[in-house]
């Protein structure tokens, strides 16, 4: 049975995240920050397809480096070595935390995530990992369990019986009723330790965290907070995984959010940006202690595409060029970026809250009486004006990312945006909001 695209073409292909309301582009040609739709129709990409096109649609170095490795040899066994998968672990034991020095590579962040907690698992010899509301670490069965948001995990759990994974809530104002950063720190440390002593310490393999939390609504952490959880970690005997599956090269200003936390993880996962998306690849980077114990028991587990050698020649390009000044480049994006939004927030009162770092940012709204959100679908189930008005914006000539819960628009242009197109898409954001509230 086929099905319709926006257009009302039939297709026979079944696109992600499916929803029989939505009306998804059809996109065919990309340069830099723009994408033009098979009907011609161009648009600025500031949500970064799915926050991954780092460096935008047509970057010549990482397209040649790809073609290299497909004439030499498109693929090796992830059983077998690679000298491009070598280099690319080299290159990233260079840019990731000084605590991590090798890397296990796979296909998706959701699987990277999985490995990490199998590693984690037998590493501790303990079952369970704690992972915070309303984050996301990816869709299938057991990266599913680890995501707190509420949605997608009523999806798994329809299908699997899960378990292993515990939540704990993350350090945001509404979860802790403050926004006083020190005391959110406080607040949001005593509760983990108190999860973790509910819990049972020895039984907690890892804590699994994005260091800003990405889809669910880019919250940097209070300061101090991420200094308590490294010391909760350390306490009891606990691994710190980062999950910087969006974090990670440079989407938040430094190669990787922990370290604009200035904490060293035991794992980390990365996915998206390490390619720019120019082909799928993930993995997880482990401290020496970790890789020696892996490569000392074996590890009996693998994927046929881990570490493909075409998405570590584009992975190896990536990372020169994010070197050669993208990541430099992001405080000015950041600060071009920030100022912009704050400008069109100002100008409606709907706007609740913006936040963000670096090149992840979003806009919460809120009716302006009651400060109740707009569409949190825990409540409401009707229609909701934020997608309004992500839609007029891609009307308009904008794409933009919608938050989970569903009463945020998550901003995340390509890293290399200039400010022409910052203005351009701010000034679209400004008039739908207009169009669609007043
Ligand atoms: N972790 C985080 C923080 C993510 O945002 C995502 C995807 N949006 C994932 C994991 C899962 O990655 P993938 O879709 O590549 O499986």
């Amino acid at each position: 049975m086929s099905q319709q695209d926006s257009e009302g073409t039939e297709t026979v292909s079944i696109h992600h995240w499916y929803d029989p309301d939505s009306k998804p582009l059809s996109i065919t040609d990309g340069d830099d920050a723009t994408v033009w739709d098979e009907d011609g129709n161009e648009y600025l990409d500031f949500c970064s397809q799915l926050y991954c096109t780092n460096l935008g649609h047509s970057n010549e170095a990482v397209i040649t480096a790809m073609e290299e490795q497909a004439g030499k040899i498109p693929y090796v066994s992830s059983a077998k070595r690679s000298p491009t998968r070598d280099r690319l672990a080299e290159k990233l034991a260079r840019v990731t935390p000084e605590s991590l020095s090798h890397t296990f590579f796979s296909v998706s962040g959701s699987e990277a995530n999985e490995t990490a907690v199998q590693i984690a698992r037998e590493y501790q010899d303990a079952p369970t990992v704690l992972t915070r509301w309303r984050s996301y670490h990816g869709g299938t069965y057991g990266a599913g369990a680890l995501t707190g948001d509420p949605e997608t995990r009523a999806t798994i759990e329809r299908h699997a019986a899960t378990s292993g994974a515990a939540k704990f809530l993350p350090p945001i104002p509404k979860a802790f009723d403050t926004s006083d950063p020190e005391e959110l720190a406080r607040r949001a440390g005593e509760h983990l330790e108190f999860v973790i002593r509910n819990e049972g310490p020895d039984s907690v393999a890892a804590i699994l965290t994005e260091p800003i939390a990405g889809t669910s609504g880019a919250f940097p952490a209070p300061p101090g907070y991420f200094d308590r959880v490294r010391d909760l970690c350390d306490e009891y005997d606990i691994l710190l995984v980062a999950d910087e599956v969006i974090t990670g090269f440079g989407r938040c200003g430094d190669w990787f959010g922990v370290q604009t936390e200035d904490i060293q993880p035991d794992m980390l996962t990365f996915a998206k940006g390490v390619t720019s998306a120019y082909a799928p690849l993930a993995g997880v980077s482990v401290t020496p202690e970790i890789a020696s114990f892996v490569q000392t028991n074996g590890f009996d587990i693998g994927q046929t595409f881990g570490g493909h050698p075409m998405a570590c020649a584009a992975g190896c390009a990536a990372v020169d060029e994010y070197a050669n000044g993208v990541i430099d480049g992001v405080t000015d994006l950041e600060e071009g970026l920030a100022s912009r939004i704050q400008q069109v927030a100002s100008k409606h009162d709907v706007v609740h809250d913006v936040r963000g770092r670096g090149g992840l940012w979003a806009v919460e709204f809120a009716d302006p009486e009651t400060e109740t959100s707009f569409h949190d679908p825990r409540v409401d189930d009707g229609e909701n004006p934020v997608a309004a008005v992500l839609h007029e914006c891609r009307d308009q000539g904008v794409l933009l990312g919608s938050g989970r819960p569903g009463f945020q628009i998550i901003i995340s242009p390509p890293l290399i945006a200039t400010q022409p197109e910052i203005d351009r898409a701010m000034d679209v954001l400004d008039d739908s909001i207009t169009a669609i509230f007043g």
